[in-house]
């Protein structure tokens, strides 16, 4: 009998259970839904198009359809006369709301539900300490996720048979450049790339957005053109070979998926404080505070004055992509130096990244504000000159998206007040001092009565 595969988060066609689970059983319509609720003009969008039209050259029975899953869903089903969906299991509060409402209206029409996988290489909600708890800080998860049983990637279907239903046609994308990978194709050929060249310089360049020295496979990873299986299973199968970069690449997989694990657990933490010890924490509103408004709108704009906060911001504009060091860096800036609640700048993030990810990004945020499972601490405050300074030595990072700051020199270009002059004209003051700043947070959080 016909088998629906029902694609999410898992656009790809090797190293897939889900799509081996179903061609195996019988014919299969494999089925993307654009649900106008999760679909808009944003650059994370643009990605998913792009995977989504690369599949299609993979699987030409690749079937679209546009709305409500609760509809779509069955009522494919039934056009294929279809005794089964076949999905990849969702994790976020709004999957796992759509999908058992999805599975309700399947179950009235007498249609299986088979779940295999999930984006993780360990299903989020599994690795559980000894007392069968969920785990509340990254370090003992991390070592328990390492000794969970991970499964080998299963093979290819050896023949896919389709059942040909009717497809819609997939919206434009226009000729947006994709500054990451985003296909299957571009996805693994990014991958072996790194593996074989990169990854042992990993631990030692991670930091540095002047270098080219990430993966930039969060894209990929979140779309699911490639799964971190497979990238478990490459690293395992080179064990001789273990680097300190090799280590290093597992722990931030590693942090993926503690996120994901967290999240699963707590699905309100995705936009409200994971831990309440900071409750009534006082922050600049930009909804009534015009000053806040105008901070938030700076920053946003990459015109804060402060140039590393600034080349982050534009970056992520441009390409719709920032560096990790720049995201920890530029979220400190807004919830420290700004003292705005981070939702404000996770929801940026997320309207404007490719990889934007609820889990990773939201968490990625309350780690820099001191609200989530970070043990340690909510007065971590980054400097943006000496961050910049730091990694970004030359000031290459900071004179690539920042054109006004192009003719400075080497370092100088992260302090241009120190190089007055008609040159630096076109580029903002400082919207704020750093040192006043910091104490101010520091501050607020001593009256909250968390002292450092
Ligand atoms: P690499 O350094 O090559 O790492 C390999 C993979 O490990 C990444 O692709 C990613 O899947 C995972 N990873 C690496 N670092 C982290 C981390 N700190 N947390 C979780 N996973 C990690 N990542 C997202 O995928 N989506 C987001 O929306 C997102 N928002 C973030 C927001 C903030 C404020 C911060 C501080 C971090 C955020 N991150 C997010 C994590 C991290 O910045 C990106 O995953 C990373 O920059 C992607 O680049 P890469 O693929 O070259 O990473």
């Amino acid at each position: 009998m016909t088998g629906v595969v029902w694609l999410r988060r898992d656009l790809r066609v090797r190293d897939h259970p889900a799509l081996c689970a179903a061609a195996t059983e019988g014919p299969i319509v494999p089925l993307v839904v654009l649900d106008p609720r999760l679909t808009q003009d944003s650059p994370r969008f643009q990605s998913y198009l792009h995977a989504v039209r690369a599949l299609r050259e993979d699987l030409d029975g690749l079937v679209v359809r546009v709305g409500d899953p609760r509809d779509v869903v069955p009522a494919v089903c039934a056009e294929a006369r279809a005794g089964a969906v076949h999905v990849s299991a969702e994790v976020t509060p709004y999957g796992r709301h759509r999908d058992a409402a999805v599975r309700l209206a399947l179950a009235r029409a007498g249609v299986e539900w088979i779940a295999t996988g999930s984006p993780y290489a360990v299903t989020p909600g599994r690795v559980r300490t000894r007392a069968g708890m969920p785990f509340h800080v990254f370090t003992p998860f991390a070592r328990a996720w390492r000794d969970s049983p991970v499964p080998s990637p299963p093979d290819p279907p050896a023949r896919v048979r389709y059942t040909r239903v009717v497809s819609a046609d997939l919206p434009e994308t226009g000729t947006a450049t994709h500054p990451v990978p985003v296909t299957e194709a571009q996805a693994r050929a990014r991958w072996q790339e790194f593996l074989t060249d990169e990854i042992a310089g990993y631990g030692r360049d991670r930091d540095r957005p002047d270098h080219e020295a990430t993966s930039r496979l969060s894209t990929a990873l979140k779309l699911g053109s490639i799964h971190p299986r497979t990238l478990l299973s490459d690293l395992r199968s080179r064990a001789a070979t273990r680097s300190d970069g090799v280590e290093r690449f597992i722990t931030e997989l590693a942090w993926r998926e503690f996120y994901a694990d967290v999240l699963w657990h707590h699905p309100r933490s995705a936009w409200h404080d994971l831990k309440d010890s900071l409750h009534g924490m006082q922050y600049d509103h930009p909804e009534t505070n015009p000053l806040a408004a105008q901070h938030l709108s700076a920053w946003q704009a990459g015109r804060t004055g402060y140039p590393f906060v600034d080349a982050g911001m534009r970056q992520l504009r441009a390409e719709g992509w920032m560096h990790n060091r720049v995201r920890m860096v530029t979220a400190s800036f807004l919830t420290k130096d700004l003292h705005i609640w981070w939702p404000h700048g996770a929801r940026h993030f997320l309207d404007l990244l490719r990889d934007g990810d609820l889990a990773s990004n939201s968490h990625g945020w309350q780690w820099v504000a001191g609200t989530g499972t970070d043990a340690a601490p909510y007065f971590r405050i980054f400097n943006p000159v000496t961050q910049g300074l730091r990694f970004d030595p030359d000031g290459a990072y900071v004179r690539r998206y920042v054109p006004e700051l192009a003719h400075l020199p080497g370092a100088a270009a992260h302090e241009p007040w120190k190089h007055p002059g008609p040159h630096v004209a076109g580029y903002p003051p400082r919207i704020v001092d750093h040192a006043a700043e910091r104490q101010e947070a520091l501050d607020r959080y001593a009256a909250r009565g968390a002292n450092p």
